[in-house]
């Protein structure tokens, strides 16, 4: 077996992976080592050639190639090493060791001091949800269709439609129009917007694509090829309501309906996984319930922008490099980051008491909201709080607490303004 030896490897060369790669060179790692299945680094950037990448971080709106190309760029400078055409099939963490398979090396064994896991999410599918009807061709998840426009050059229909109103399915009504097709509906089961209302703005209604709230699509028809799908209109308990259905003709759809962290490598690590992201659950450092391990990204919690991403991997690529260079505590007592009134999920899970220090908490409201306050409780103390004009479960909250005197769980409520 191919053998190498580093000091802080990276599975997945997506913006995370790069991030904290960039990171973990500035901390003074040694060797830094990126491992990635595809060709070419940058992730699922790669195929969103769109603009509106880096706003927060860079203050620039870049499109995702250009992103993920600043950091390739920089962790290249610096010095760390990709190892491409390398799919990871295996992580031990009790002896630190990556098994792979390398299209030139054959399976390769990589020992590290420390790990960052940062390998993404992928699309839920037809399977997923279970649409009743046949099985003709014309069913693509919205990014698998982005890839195939957008890298392959290839067409995937004329008249679409798209279920569910996250992020990708919104950017691909715009694509789908702006490459000649009839985007006929955005069909979306909740009574509120998945993604970014900038999104609804800019690709939606700028394209007077109709967007259907509260409705889904209950059979598909067309034996080989999609010939239309019958959308009806959904109960409270997302029940299709009777008589409601109504035809759509169309030769193809589109599906946008969630993202699922790549968790199998984690699973089999038998590293602690959150039920509610169904990625690791991680501490204020991104490390995960096995000390050497670490974490960032789509593959922790599915995020709306790419620059949250970045802060969260410089975190991640930071305590990695600090911990192969024996600087990080392995254990320490810890309390939960824990969820109150309309938060459907918090990042980190985990948070250990650090004085002087401050951490950034993500998460996700369960209902959208007007003028509320954001409240972090530890015992009867509100350590932070901030007030937000509209919050919704398509975009990503945050809000910085202090963790010099996190002496106990630490509740997170978003509570209306009196
Ligand atoms: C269609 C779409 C549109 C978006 N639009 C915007 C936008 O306009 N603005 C914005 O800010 N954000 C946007 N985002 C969000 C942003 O792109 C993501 O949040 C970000 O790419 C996540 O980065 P990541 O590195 O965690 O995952 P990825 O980019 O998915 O990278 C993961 C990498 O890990 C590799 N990998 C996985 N498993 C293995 C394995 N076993 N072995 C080796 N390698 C592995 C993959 O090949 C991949 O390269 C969009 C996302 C999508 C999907």
């Amino acid at each position: 077996m191919y053998e190498i030896n580093c000091d802080v490897a990276v599975i997945g060369a997506g913006p995370a992976g790069l991030s904290a790669a960039v990171a973990a060179k500035k901390e003074g790692a040694g060797k830094v080592l990126l491992i990635e299945r595809d060709e070419s680094v940058g992730g699922i950037l790669q195929q969103c050639i769109h603009p509106g990448f880096g706003l927060t971080y860079f203050k620039k709106e870049l499109t995702g190639p250009e992103y993920a190309g600043r950091f390739a760029e920089e962790a290249e400078a610096l010095g760390a090493e990709v190892l491409l055409n390398s799919m990871v099939l295996e992580v031990l963490p009790e002896s630190n060791q990556i098994l792979c398979a390398n299209s030139e090396y054959g399976m390769t064994r990589v020992t590290a001091k420390s790990i960052v896991l940062a390998m993404g999410c992928r699309e839920r599918t037809r399977a997923n949800i279970q649409i009743p009807g046949t099985r003709p061709s014309g069913i693509y998840t919205a990014g698998a269709a982005q890839r195939l426009v957008n890298r392959q050059n290839a067409m995937v229909g004329k008249n679409v439609v798209i279920l569910g109103s996250g992020d990708i399915g919104m950017i691909m009504a715009r694509r789908m129009s702006l490459e000649g097709a009839k985007v006929l509906a955005v069909v979306e089961i909740m009574d509120f917007l998945a993604g970014l209302t900038r999104n609804k703005v800019q690709c939606l209604d700028d394209f007077g694509i109709p967007l259907k709230l509260k409705h889904t699509i209950t059979r598909i028809a067309g034996s080989r090829r999609v010939e239309g799908v019958y959308v009806a209109q959904v109960d409270e308990n997302k029940k299709p309501i009777p008589k409601t259905e109504e035809y759509i003709a169309c030769d193809t759809l589109l599906l946008s309906v969630g993202l699922l962290p790549e968790n199998e490598l984690t699973r089999q690590a038998e590293i602690e996984i959150s039920p509610v992201t169904n990625g690791p659950a991680v501490n204020q450092y991104m490390q995960t319930s096995v000390p050497s391990v670490f974490a960032c990204g789509n593959v922790v919690h599915v995020n709306d922008l790419v620059d949250n991403v970045t802060t969260e991997s410089l975190q991640a690529g930071k305590y990695a490099a600090l911990y192969a260079m024996g600087q990080l505590e392995g254990e320490g007592r810890e309390v939960e980051s824990v969820t109150g009134n309309n938060v459907r999920y918090l990042c980190p899970q985990r948070l250990r008491e650090e004085k002087g220090a401050k951490a950034n908490l993500f998460f996700r409201v369960l209902a959208p909201e007007l003028d509320v306050r954001i409240e972090a409780r530890c015992q009867d103390r509100v350590i932070a709080s901030k007030k937000e004009r509209r919050v919704n479960p398509g975009e990503m909250c945050s809000i910085q607490i202090p963790l010099d005197d996190v002496t106990d769980d630490v509740i997170i409520n978003v509570v209306k303004e009196a």
